[in-house]
């Protein structure tokens, strides 16, 4: 029987960057993946073919009467959506072959086919022609994230009524598309098939867009959206759907009670969570028991069994890809003996639409709720020079600070290529730095990163291009 230090169990971000590091650290490590590819959600159905999308929707619509116009560039485009999914295909191909090759790379052993735990120590790999193997192994890492959150009374068909893995690759541009639920894959995939074409609705339970994200940032962001022609029904639930072969008639309620309406749609996106996977992993042989989420507790990625840990999507904290990635180094390191740790008060969140919203650490509601003073700085990208030369002036940066220490708390922002800036805060706050550490730090003329040091300037009262 095979024997290992360490087998994971699910090829996502969580298990792959468990198996380098494993890999690395010279542990003979197995990484077990039922699906045929390795990457997880995030590489085959989820971060990098909805980017693929949002990217070569971004420039269709930029040429379709968008920015192209303004910029004196006259075209008229023409939507070829075969290739431009067949684009992503092989985008997404590419990727996880990489993965492939590091795994080789750091001599991992990739086994295709469903873990399942077979108690202590003991873990039985079904193949896809039925075959058994078990595997004898030291350490075992759960990773096997997450699938879409149903909704009771709307039967995801993946032809009219899909969830997010059937909205990255509709046949057809929809007339019309009505979205269940205002989260992040909502608004990312709603823009998508927005630019496309598509009469886009978002139909929200709670009040408001993106719960959990700082208000004044979501509702500036709504406001945004709504200006690109996003409509939404926020306070509203969905009661039922009935779907034909032309579209779909949804019923819907305002929740504070009220008259029902029905709409109808081409399609019908289903997007209100993820949850945890744990089918058949054989949980009970080690007596592991989730919690009515289905939630695997972990202490230090540690489980309630001995020698079986987990990380990413199946467990507690944030459904997201580099979340997965840092708690893979830190359980590794600590299976090996060394300082692992995951700092989960700066873990960024980014939604990729246009413009883009970016946010790490305490929200203002947050610092309010815990009763901590702070003081705020603020800088609109309407005053950053290089957003108004590429006319993309929508948005702001805002930046928390302890009204004490100056110590920054929190960053949040709207507004073109955030994104990738909000890195800029999240190293700061990882080295304890202050507004003034920002604020002080030359910072490249002309880009949009400057909207961030002002914006740092703003917590003491001198910004400067404003
Ligand atoms: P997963 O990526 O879900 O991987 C788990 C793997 O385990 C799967 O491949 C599954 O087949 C396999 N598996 C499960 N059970 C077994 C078993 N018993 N045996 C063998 N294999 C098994 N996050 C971001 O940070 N940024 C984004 O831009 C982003 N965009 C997203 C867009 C969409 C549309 C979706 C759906 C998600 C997005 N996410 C994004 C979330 C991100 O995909 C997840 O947080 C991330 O993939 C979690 O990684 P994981 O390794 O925990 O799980
Ligand atoms: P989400 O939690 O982001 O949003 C779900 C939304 O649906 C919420 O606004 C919620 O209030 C609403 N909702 C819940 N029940 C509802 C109901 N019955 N009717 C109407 N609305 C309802 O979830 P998601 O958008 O499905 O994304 C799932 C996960 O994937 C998230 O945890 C997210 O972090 C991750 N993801 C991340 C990215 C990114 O980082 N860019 C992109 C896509 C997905």
């Amino acid at each position: 029987m095979a024997q290992y230090d360490v087998v994971i169990i699910g090829g996502g971000p969580g298990g792959y960057n468990a198996a380098t590091r494993a890999g690395q650290l010279g542990l003979k490590t197995a990484i077990i993946e039922g699906r045929g590819k390795l990457g997880g959600t995030c590489l085959n159905v989820g971060c990098m073919p909805s980017k693929a999308l949002l990217h070569a929707s971004e420039m269709y619509e930029a040429a379709n009467g968008g920015e192209f116009a303004k910029l004196g560039i006259e075209v008229k485009p023409k939507l070829n959506l075969v290739q431009m999914m067949a684009q992503k295909a092989e985008s997404v191909e590419a990727l996880t072959k990489g993965v492939e090759f590091i795994m080789k790379k750091n001599k991992v052993e990739y086994i295709r086919g469903w873990g399942r735990i077979d108690g202590p120590g003991k873990v039985v790999v079904k193949a896809e022609d039925g075959s058994e193997t078990t595997l004898e192994t030291k350490n075992i890492v759960i990773a096997t994230g997450s699938e879409p959150t149903p909704l009771p009374g709307v039967t995801i068909d993946n032809n009219r009524i899909v969830d997010s893995t059937g909205a990255l690759s509709l046949p057809e541009v929809p007339k019309s598309l009505v979205v269940i639920g205002a989260g992040v894959i909502g608004l990312e995939l709603g823009s998508v098939w927005k630019r496309l074409g598509a009469e886009v609705t978002v139909v929200e339970f709670l009040d408001r867009i993106l719960p959990g994200t700082d208000t004044e940032v979501a509702t500036a962001f709504q406001k945004i959206l709504a200006k690109q022609g996003f409509k939404f029904k926020l306070g509203s639930k969905v009661t039922g759907a009935e779907a034909s072969a032309k579209g779909v008639k949804l019923s819907v309620e305002p929740v504070a009670g009220g008259a029902a309406e029905t709409i109808e749609a081409d399609y019908v996106l289903v997007a209100i969570g993820r949850r945890p996977y744990t089918q058949g992993l054989g949980l009970e042989s080690v007596g592991i028991v989730p919690d009515k989420r289905g939630v695997i507790a972990n202490d230090h990625y540690k489980t309630t069994a001995p020698g079986v840990w987990v990380i990413g999507d199946v467990t507690s904290g944030p459904m997201l890809a580099h979340k997965a990635e840092d708690e893979a180094v830190a359980c590794i390191e600590l299976i090996a003996g060394k300082a692992g740790h995951v700092n989960y008060d700066i873990i960024p969140g980014v939604i990729y639409t246009k413009p883009e919203v970016a946010t790490v650490g305490k929200t203002e509601e947050d610092l309010k709720a815990a009763g901590v003073a702070y003081k705020v700085g603020k800088f609109p990208f309407l005053a950053n020079s290089r957003a108004k030369i590429n006319h993309e002036t929508d948005g702001f940066v805002k930046v928390l600070a302890d009204a004490k220490t100056d110590r920054i708390l929190g960053a949040h922002a709207v507004g073109p290529n955030v994104g990738d800036m909000i890195a800029e805060f999240c190293v700061a706050m990882e080295f304890g730095g202050s507004s003034e550490d920002v604020a002080r730090t030359c910072h490249p003329h002309p880009t949009r990163s400057e909207a961030l040091r002002q914006a740092a300037m703003g917590v003491e009262g001198w910004t400067m291009q404003a």
